[in-house]
Parts: C-alpha cells; structure tokens; sequence
C-alpha cells in the first residue's frame, strides 16, 4: 500500500494552485492592457533589481528584471496597487523610463530571491573597499619585526576564509607601515607565493602566503586599483589609497604575468616619510655650502646623477623646495609625479606630452625653475641648456656613476662642450647607504687591510679626517628595533663638481672623468667615497655597505677584496624596473 505523504500532497496541490495562477494572470494581463511575464523562464539583470531596494520592491510587489540604458522593465502583480504606482513614480524621478509587465507571486518570489546574491556580492564589493583604519592603526602599533608578522599571519590563518582574506590584507599594509617599507611585493612561486618589501633599499623575505589567499587577494587588489579582473595576460598599473587614522596612504600598484601567476608590486606612497628638505638629505657641509649658492642662482643647469634607488629624485625635491619662494614660478615636468609639492606646478609626462615637447610648453608658460625628470636624449639636453642660457634655473637628473660622469654622458649625447661652461652650474652625484641600527651596533677592531683602506681614502680627503689608533669601526647585528636586519633609515652621500674655469677648459680639451675630476679638486669638495668614510668612521654606516652601494679603491689602496669580506656593489635586480627606481 502506497502510504500518504502528506508533504508531497500539499506541495503538489500548491503547484496546481500556482500552474493555475500563473494561467490566469497570463490570460488577465492583455485585458489590463499590459504584457505577461514570468520570471522563471527570463535571466534576470542584477543591476535591473538594484534598481529598486528590498523592501520597498517586496512590499510593493515589484521587481526591476531587465535594463537598456534608461528603459526598466518592472514586473508587478497588481499595476493599480497604490504602493506600486508609489514607486513607478519614483522611478520616474529618477529618470527611468518603465515598461510594465504582469506577473504571478511565485515570478515574483523568484525574483526577489536574487537581493541575496546581490546583497552579498556588494558586501563583498564594500570589503573590498574597506581596509579597516583601525585595524591598520592597532596592527602597525603591534608590528616590530618581520617576526611579528609571521606569528600574526599564523593567528589569522585559523579563521574562516572569508575574514582571512580581509585580516591578511590589513596585517600586508600594516606591516609595510611599521616596518617603513617602500613596496609590498607578492610573487608567486612554483611552490608557494612569497611576500616581501622593500625597506632602507633592499628586498626582505617576510612571510609565504597560501594559494587560496593569494588568488582572492589578488582579485581584490586589482579591484582596488581599478584594474580589470580577467585579464591574466597583460600589465595592469592602477592606484588606490586608504586611510591610517592619521594620515592617508597612496598605494601604486603594478601587475605583471608570470609563469606561476601575477605578481603584484604596490609602491606605499607615504606622505610623511616624504617630506623633502636640504635638513633632511643631510648632505656634508662643503657640498651643503655650495648648493645654498647655487639655488641661489637665477640661471643655469643643477642636475643630480647616480643609478636607479640613489634618491636622485628625492634630493632635487629638496633642492626645489629650497629654492621655492613667493614670486617664484616653478614647473616640473616628472615621469610619473609621486609626491605634490606645495606651491608648485607639477606635470606628467605622457603620450603626445614627451620630455622634449613637454619642456618646449613649459617654456611657453613663463617659468622661473623647472625640473625635469630625467635627460635621457640630444633633444631633452640641449633644450634643457637652451632653457638654462635663457634665464632659468633647471634641475634635472643623469643616469651615471659618478659627478664626472655627468659631464662626459653629455658630450656622448650630444651636446657641444663648449656650451657647457655657460649654462651647467654643477653636476651632483649620490648614492643612498643604509645607517646602521643605533640600538644593535657593534664596534669591532678595524682589520690592517680596513685601516689601510680607510688611510689611502682619507689621504685624498680635501679636508682629512684624522685615523685613530688603533681604529674602531661598527658592524651590523640585528634585533628587534630593526626588524633583525641591522639597519635602520637610510642616508645620502654625495660629491659635485661645480662648473668653472678649470672645468670648464678641461671638458673642451679631454673630458676624460679623472682628469674632469683632477681639475675639480681644488673646489675642495669631497667624493661621495670619501664622503663615505667619513660617515664609516664616524660610526653612522658601516664599510661593508659602503662597499655595496660604491666601487671602493681597494686596487690603488693595495687592498685584497677578500680580506675584508666586502661585497661589491650590487648590480641591479633584473625586474625592479623603473617603477622602483624612485627611493625616497
Ligand atoms: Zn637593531
């Protein structure tokens, strides 16, 4: 015997009753003078239901189902319910055309279903958005090492998958934060996928992330830097910006392809650690003498040289700043722009705005100082020293090794030597060491082969340092303070060869560097080596990253390499690219 199922029964009589509903609004519909729809059969528009909140659109029996441009076609139950005509009305306001169909309940409550998805889906869309300030705040208080991350990423990696995508998000730029990094890096691996930053310069491994993170975070980075979601294949660059609490982030964001994945590169863009200042760069004072006459001057050229990450940009910012003063017309011209300054005019080059034709316009603009970014062709140069001859001060920065070098990279591109001495004022050139950590730094005997080292650089030395005997030196340890890595901040060492008389003949008769340099010395300004070791010997850096960041004379000093274990300078990362090339 087939036994009773109540529930089947009632649900089978309820469909009946909606097959005949449905029936008779089919039929009613056209007698009304409206379309029939059912809403089971159709795909239905998100955007179509978004159109009309929840409530209202369940309390009116209402429901958006499709959408062209302005037009909105509704599905109602009963067109003559005034809380229905209430919201046509509305709708109308709001400039939607409508177009009305009849439908049944049951299209209806299949309709509204969908404010679920949607809902969640904007959730989701609203999380994106929403780096929690105070999480940020709280966390980078927290984080003191790259440690302290690790054992937080654990934590984190117990919850539920959706609050870890969220709380590894924050932990990333939480960190970045407190351990001042310049760039957050996330780089997948056959194996894994590596988080890293960049701080004082250098790239630190700091924690390994699931794949399951990777991917989601992934998708809501390039949401916020408002890139597109399905393209794997190609670069994206975007930007976004959150807020601390007591300051406000800029985040440059970068996506590349890779064999395993995407990786991402986001440049933290952090107002106060660029603040630009001649304080700030601490250059020494015999170069800091000279630049306070230069910028002084109404004409000429400045221009800064070094390799990618050697501050050129962030010295001529405070070069600028120096030089800004009411009634002082200063335009720049920067590839792209990454800090405002105040009281100046800052453009970006672009397709049809080259470095060339942008300085030909800024010309047009009457300007007192310009800057621009960078002098990479004949063209930039000779209309940077056309501009220099004509009554303006103009900044711009060489990629070369040294000062002298500055001079001779200009002749290779072009330029007549013997304008030169007219309207270059002086070449800059620099590097950026990173400072030892004042809490963990240890002091060390200095080695024979060091002191000799030290000696021979200090007997060139326009005004020397006296060596002591026996010579105590400092070396990097690691502790908490700085995240284990020893250091802590960065500096500048700088040197410059000023344009005068003997210079300027040399550069005529034989531009060869070291004789540029020869007939620069009696300016009394010293290398950024020598520079260098005045910093070593006064305890601020030690000689192992001095010999990273710049070729020490271990050759004329007499000096084996390996006897000081000092590794040479570092060539630069293949991939770190122009976009890491600005360091502040
Ligand atoms: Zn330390």
């Amino acid at each position: 015997m087939v036994k009773f199922d109540d529930n089947l029964s009632n649900t089978k009589i309820a469909d009946l009753h909606s097959h005949e509903e449905e029936r008779v609004i089919q039929t009613m519909a056209p007698q009304l003078g409206f379309e029939y729809v059912n809403l089971r059969n159709i795909t239905i528009d998100p955007e179509a239901v978004s159109a009309i909140p929840e409530q209202k659109a369940r309390e009116a029996e209402i429901i958006g189902f499709a959408l062209n441009r302005h037009t909105l076609s509704v599905a109602v139950k009963n067109p003559n319910n005034p809380k229905t005509q209430a919201v046509f009305q509305e709708l109308q306001r709001q400039r939607y055309e409508l177009t009305i169909f009849i439908c049944s309940t049951r299209s209806l409550e299949h309709a509204w279903a969908r404010y679920k998805d949607i809902n969640e889906s904007q959730a989701e869309k609203k999380g994106v958005f929403e780096i929690s300030t105070e999480d940020i705040n709280r966390l980078s208080k927290e984080i003191k090492s790259r440690e302290n991350i690790m054992t937080i990423l654990q934590s984190i990696s117990k919850m539920s998958n959706t609050r870890r995508i969220s709380e590894t998000l924050e932990l990333i730029f939480a960190g970045g934060l407190a351990l001042g990094a310049s760039d957050i890096h996330i780089e997948p691996e056959q194996n894994a996928v590596r988080l890293r930053y960049r701080f004082d310069g250098v790239l630190h491994d700091v924690a390994d992330l699931d794949s399951y993170i990777y991917k989601r975070m992934m998708s809501r980075l390039k949401l916020l830097s408002g890139m597109i979601l399905n393209s794997r294949a190609e670069a994206q660059d975007g930007r976004f910006t959150f807020n601390t609490g007591e300051r406000e982030v800029e985040v440059r964001s970068s996506v590349i392809p890779g064999a395993v994945g995407e990786s991402i590169v986001m440049r933290l863009l952090d107002p106060t650690v660029a603040s630009f200042s001649m304080d700030k760069i601490k250059l020494n004072p015999y170069i800091r003498k000279v630049m306070e006459v230069q910028l002084k001057k109404p004409n000429g050229l400045i221009i800064t040289t070094g390799p990618t990450g050697s501050g050129k940009t962030t010295a001529l910012y405070a070069f600028l700043q120096e030089a800004h003063s009411e009634g002082v017309k200063i335009i720049t011209l920067e590839n792209p722009v990454e800090y405002k300054l105040d009281g100046i005019v800052q453009t970006q080059i672009g397709e049809d705005y080259t470095f060339a034709s942008g300085l030909r316009a800024i010309l047009r603009q009457d300007p007192d100082i310009i800057m621009v970014g960078e002098i990479r062709d004949k063209e930039v140069a000779e209309t940077a020293i056309h501009a220099a001859q004509t009554g303006h001060l103009v900044f711009s920065t060489l990629h070369t090794n040294s000062a002298v070098a500055g001079f001779v990279r200009l002749i290779d591109l072009g330029v007549d030597p013997r304008i030169m001495g007219s309207s270059i004022n002086i070449i800059i050139g620099q590097r950026l060491v990173r400072k030892l950590c004042e809490v963990c730094k240890a002091k060390y005997k200095a080695t024979e082969e060091e002191v000799k080292l030290v000696k021979h650089i200090m007997s060139h030395h326009p005004h020397p340092v006296t060596v002591p005997e026996p010579t105590n030196l400092f070396k990097s340890v690691g502790c908490e303070a700085c995240g284990g890595t020893g250091f802590k901040g960065r500096m500048g060492i700088f040197e410059g060869v000023v344009m005068d008389e003997k210079v300027e003949e040399v550069v005529i008769r034989d531009p060869r560097e070291h004789i540029i340099l020869e007939s620069a010395r009696p300016q009394g300004i010293p290398t950024m080596v020598e520079d260098g070791i005045e910093k070593v010997l006064e305890g601020t850096i030690s000689i192992s990253e001095l010999g990273r960041v710049i070729e020490l004379p271990y050759q004329e000093a007499n000096v084996s390499l390996d006897s000081i274990n000092i590794k040479t300078p570092t060539s630069k990362k293949a991939g770190d690219g122009d976009f890491l090339s600005h360091v502040v």
